[in-house]
């Protein structure tokens, strides 16, 4: 048996290499990556294959009515609020290995290994897999649920890019859609929350830095922007009698730019990702273009400063062009501060191992960023080599995942002792 707060412990390094090979034949793509979106049939089974896990590993398995999936470990004697770590299963299309699955593997070895090592421990320990963190429905949907955050009607209106509406994807797995709003935990259930991630950019890798302590998540909006003017016959319609959608696009695509710098901070990011022309063929002019936009930054001040230029200046270029416009707000996420008491075990577990570590703005939003409202919390960053994310090429040394899953493992077993 282990003394609480004598000894640094180590995760069984074998054991969740295995794990983790597992996990990334579950929608493996050709290319190295998996495409697990959540709630299709990849996630689906990710998601079995989890709880399989939690059960062969002698945890108990909980699920609620947002589709979270939980393992939870309790020592003799441990009562009270949960010290929650975990992150999530699903990819986005064509992904990587590790974005996601590296926190949800590594919590469930830490609850492993704290069980096998028979440590005692003051509080229960909870290793969580969320629901949608990428977004397939438009928001982080298991984490804000969680948190009593999802927005009156998400649940209805939430469709993916492809039109496909969540209500119809839950109700076809025997799902009831109105129990999102019930999935809210109560912040007296949970002590902390400590989420392991890749860094997603280059930045540890550059520095050579082990590990990154996030001390806040970025905030961002999205929208749906949709141009309408007139489709007609493009070869017999003078160019200065057309209402072409696309050139309200074009327009508003390159004074983004100047507005963020103008009005943003240098952290300040937006970018452009879905763009459909209507009705899309050489011969007519666009009577439609709908985009899909979104910007990030660290200040709510600025982001909401941004949101006003950014509105006034797609408006304007509607009026200039003789266009209709209709802008659609998708997501909205409040920049987040981390806790500076987790913050400081983090870094004094990392101190403890011998591995350095460096503090820093997480530029990609994450379930932290929800649970925040519910306890005190806080991420570890592993490097991302090459700084890439979202795609096949995402890796991280077996070495630094380790390295993130030690800190992890000694920082949960400080905070529930
Ligand atoms: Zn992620």
């Amino acid at each position: 048996m282990v003394e609480a707060n004598k000894e640094i412990l180590r995760v069984d390094s074998e054991r969740l290499k295995g794990w983790f090979e597992e996990l990334s034949e579950i929608g493996a793509t050709t290319q190295g990556g998996v495409s697990r979106r959540a709630l299709t049939e990849a996630d689906l089974a990710g998601r079995n294959w989890f709880k399989v896990k939690i059960r062969s590993c002698g945890l108990e398995l909980w699920e609620d009515s947002a589709l979270n999936i939980g393992a939870k470990y309790s020592s003799l004697g441990a009562s009270g609020p949960s010290v929650m770590t975990g992150s999530h299963l699903d990819s986005v299309e064509n992904g990587g290995r590790l974005d996601g699955a590296l926190g949800v593997l590594a919590g469930l070895e830490c609850l492993t290994r704290l069980k096998e090592l028979e440590v005692q421990l003051k509080r229960p320990i909870e290793a969580v897999s969320f629901t949608d963190e990428e977004g397939r429905f438009g928001g982080m949907m298991g984490s804000q649920a969680l948190c009593g955050k999802l927005s009156a009607g998400y649940v209805e209106r939430a469709k993916d890019v492809d039109g496909v509406a969540l209500s119809d994807v839950l109700r076809s797995i025997g799902v009831n859609p109105e129990g999102l709003y019930t999935a809210k935990r109560s912040s007296d259930s949970i002590h902390r929350f400590l989420e392991l991630h890749i860094e997603q950019g280059p930045v540890l890798g550059k520095e050579e830095i082990n590990i990154g302590v996030v001390e806040s998540i970025v905030g961002l909006f999205n929208w749906r922007v949709r141009y309408v003017g007139q489709a007609n016959h493009s070869g017999t319609t003078p160019m200065h009698m057309r209402a072409d959608a696309f050139k309200g696009l074009v327009c508003f695509a390159s004074a983004v730019d100047e507005i963020l710098k103008n009005h943003g901070t240098p952290s300040s990011v937006s970018n452009i990702g879905k763009v459909e022309l209507l009705p899309g063929a050489a011969n007519v002019v666009p009577g439609q273009a709908e985009f899909t936009f979104e910007v990030r930054d660290s200040c709510g001040a600025t982001l909401n400063l941004l949101a006003d230029k950014l509105a006034d200046a797609a408006t304007d270029i509607a009026r200039r062009l003789s266009l209709q416009i209709q802008i659609d707000s998708m997501a909205e996420i409040a920049p987040e501060q981390c806790d500076g008491d987790t913050i400081s075990i983090v870094e004094s577990a990392a101190a403890d191992l011998g591995v350095t570590s460096k503090r820093m703005v997480s530029g990609a939003a994450h379930d932290t960023q929800n649970m925040i409202a519910l306890a005190p919390s806080a991420m570890v960053f592993v490097p991302s080599r090459g700084g890439f994310s979202h795609c096949p090429e995402e890796a991280t040394s077996w070495k630094d995942i380790c390295n993130g899953a030690n800190v992890l493992l000694n920082a949960i077993y400080r905070l529930a002792c």
